[in-house]
């Protein structure tokens, strides 16, 4: 396994972790922070699935590939929203809904595989090219931190204590990892990896992210979805003109 690729999934774990530690932490990140780094990557997603991913699956699997990119976007709502009967990006705020433990042992379920599926995502990008590993990265990147902020506010509005918040978003950190991890030793099998993490990731940046972006009173949230893409294609030429084929 590439030394790189393993950076990558430890930064990418490093990411949840944070934005447990921030829920953790008397003093939070604003709204506003999370709100716009919500919007970038739903943005960024939304454009390295479409302009990136959906492409080098087909080339990748053939003409089956649709049905593993529809599979991994229908893997990722079912176990948010069906099995996780109350997930959303964000902060958590409808605490006496969360109370629950079965809520809260859902959530980590369905946001642990959803962060598998980011690690998935990057492992098998990598091996598709370390360029296109990169760009995955940096796209999935931009999340990782409401993410874990995500899954700790649950656990926080639960009455859990800090060091369950915190445990709750090392869980999804580990699960990243591990998903890189997996990626990596698929060997024949990862273009069909990439496929079902292709319709993952369309499912986060194009459904998730992008509904709470959309939430946000004002244009604001909305408009820095296009700022999102524009970093997308920034990412995508630098990589070129360095030279490295994607
Ligand atoms: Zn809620
Ligand atoms: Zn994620």
């Amino acid at each position: 396994m590439e030394p790189l690729v393993l950076v990558l999934g430890l930064a990418a774990a490093a990411g949840d972790l944070i934005g447990g530690a921030i829920v953790a932490a008397p003093r939070r990140i604003s709204d506003r922070t999370l709100g716009l780094l919500m919007a970038l990557g739903a943005g960024n997603l939304l454009g390295v699935s479409i302009i990136e991913l959906i492409p080098e699956s087909l080339a990748g699997v053939g003409e089956t590939a649709p049905l593993f990119i529809l599979g991994g976007y229908l893997l990722i709502h079912f176990f948010e929203h069906v099995f996780a009967p109350h997930l959303h990006f964000g902060e958590e705020t409808h605490g006496e809904t969360v109370v629950d433990t079965h809520v809260t042992s859902t959530a980590i379920v369905g946001l642990g595989l959803h962060a598998f599926m980011d690690g998935v995502a990057i492992g098998s990008a990598f091996i598709a090219s370390p360029a296109l590993g990169v760009i995955v990265f940096a796209a999935i990147m931009l999340h990782k931190l409401p993410e874990g902020f995500t899954i700790a506010s649950v656990m926080k509005a639960a009455g859990t204590g800090r060091s369950w918040a915190l445990t709750a978003s090392a869980i999804l950190a580990v699960a990243t990892f591990i998903g890189v991890i997996a990626a990596s030793g698929l060997g024949t099998l990862a273009p069909y990896a990439l496929a079902i993490a292709t319709g993952s990731v369309l499912y986060v940046g194009a459904t998730d992210l992008m509904a709470e972006a959309n939430t946000a009173e004002g244009i604001l949230n909305p408009l820095m979805v296009f700022l999102g893409i524009a970093m997308f294609f920034v990412v995508l030429a630098v990589v070129r003109v360095a030279g490295i084929d994607v």
